[in-house]
């Protein structure tokens, strides 16, 4: 089969193309746009881009109870706001399979924080599947589709920004049709309409099936053991997975996990047994750790390694170091540290971009100013320095509201949103400050497109 170079959100298209899917759609957010980029232009899945992350899962849902395959793309703070019908939804379960891919962003390269989406999958009881390379966002998407169908619930896809942006080598069939999967749909109340009595009974449904996805041997073959060492074993998964390789080679025992959720306990306590003393090494919060525990298995992670911001090969053979492990050879510790003389270079607005006179004469008019997430976020960056709070999307207007209350120094409360803002989450503050009569001035900077959170 013909090898061609993907970046991992380019194989989660080609994944979701050849598991037939027939519906991509979501809404734009750095990491994850380029997933319905890349599907829209491929003949045969219909593909959308949605007003928000509610909408395209609900969409995506809908597909999926027809009978279709359906894939929804969003940030990792998208999945804040699809998640009112996603916890939902796992007790209603699917007929087509419905496969979500939540792009996360250790070290906040472009988002606002660096939430750590693995404790959705448990919250919502979603299942997890966590890929480290191209490859295994090509096969992983495909998989999601069909252990969805076989146990009828959603599945997570969890990417990071290194997994999403980084090319690596995927074995692709340039002769694949599309063959468009379809299921039969079958009018079901008592799945389909969550009235309490079919919930409660749908709720133990959803246990079931994922104690029997546990179980599963397609499920289960995605958790890799290399057993190279007898002393030391390192537990893992998605891109921290590459940086353990890269920092030391095959000198430890490595458990890779694929499916982070529901996690293999057989096989963690297998390779728990294999070796003497076990680390845990993943980005962000001790979620692995904290599994690894409560199942009564001593292991080390958070106590050496970072729990906030991106890792790399360099900070985990650093921090392991402490501990005694012994990276491999050709490996530079001193590039963790920042090449002198470089000047950082934090976005900024275009040159001649039209927003900049609304904060230039904001700032000179001494108003207080709400953000929210888009281009003018970057308004407020020296020298312009014109914006006083700026949290989430939509929160331009709806914080503006609850300021305007108490206003600051008794000064003007400007709510500022952009175009695509407005209507994804914007649009209801500006209701509300009609219905609650407060007295903001909000405005909307139109820049005609999905810029700063699609790009
Ligand atoms: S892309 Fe954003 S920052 Fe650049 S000109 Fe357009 S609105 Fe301004």
């Amino acid at each position: 089969m013909p090898k061609v170079f993907l970046s991992g959100n380019e194989a989660v298209a080609q994944g979701a193309f050849e598991a037939g899917v027939g519906l991509g759609i979501g809404y734009p957010g750095t990491p994850s746009t380029e997933i319905i980029e890349v599907l829209e232009k491929k003949e045969g899945p219909q593909c959308a881009w949605a007003i928000n992350e509610k909408v395209a899962l609900e969409q995506a849902y809908g597909a999926c109870v027809t009978g279709l395959r359906s894939i929804v793309t969003m940030k990792h703070v998208g999945v804040n706001v699809a998640a009112d019908p996603l916890f939902t939804f796992t007790y209603m379960g699917v007929n087509g399979g419905l496969v979500i891919v939540t792009a996360d962003d250790p070290g906040m390269h472009s988002s606002q924080n660096e939430q750590d989406n693995r404790w959705y999958a448990l919250h919502a009881k979603v299942p997890m599947l966590e890929p480290s390379n191209s490859q295994e966002c090509l096969d992983f998407a495909a998989l999601a589709f069909e252990l969805s169908e076989r146990y009828e619930v959603p599945f997570f896809l969890r990417m990071v920004t290194r997994v999403c942006h980084s090319r690596s080598i995927v074995d692709v069939d340039p002769d694949k049709a599309y063959d468009r999967r379809e299921r039969a749909y079958e009018r079901n109340i008592s799945k389909f309409v969550t009235l309490p009595a079919n919930a409660r009974k749908r709720r133990i449904v959803l246990e079931e099936n994922l104690a029997k996805l546990s179980e599963d041997a397609d499920a289960r073959a995605v958790n890799v053991m290399e057993i190279t060492d007898k002393d030391v074993g390192i537990i893992t998964s998605g891109a921290s997975y590459n940086y353990v390789k890269e920092a030391f080679g095959d000198r430890y025992s490595v458990l890779k996990l694929g499916l982070v959720y529901p996690l293999d306990q057989q096989i963690i306590r297998e390779f728990a047994s294999k070796v003497k003393k076990l680390y845990v090494v993943e980005e962000l919060d001790p979620y692995l750790e904290f599994h690894i525990r409560a199942m009564g298995i001593e292991c080390e992670g958070k106590k050496f390694i970072s729990p906030f911001f991106e890792l790399n090969q360099q900070t985990v053979a650093a921090s392991l170091a402490k501990a005694g492990l012994k990276s491999g050879e050709g490996l530079d510790p001193a590039l963790e540290e920042p090449v002198p003389g470089v000047p950082a270079r934090p976005p900024i607005l275009c040159a001649g971009c039209p927003h900049r006179a609304f904060f230039y004469l904001a700032r000179k008019q001494k108003v207080t100013v709400v953000g929210d997430i888009g281009c003018y976020t970057l308004g407020a960056a020296p020298p312009l320095d014109g914006i006083d709070v700026s949290a989430c999307m939509g929160g331009g207007y709806s914080i503006a509201l609850g300021m305007s209350i108490n206003p600051p120094e008794g000064k003007k409360i400007f709510g500022v949103v952009g175009d695509s803002t407005f209507y994804h989450s914007g649009i209801t503050g500006a209701i509300d400050s009609i219905y609650n009569k407060r007295n903001i001035v909000p405005v909307v900077l139109d820049n005609r497109i999905t810029a700063m959170t699609g790009h």
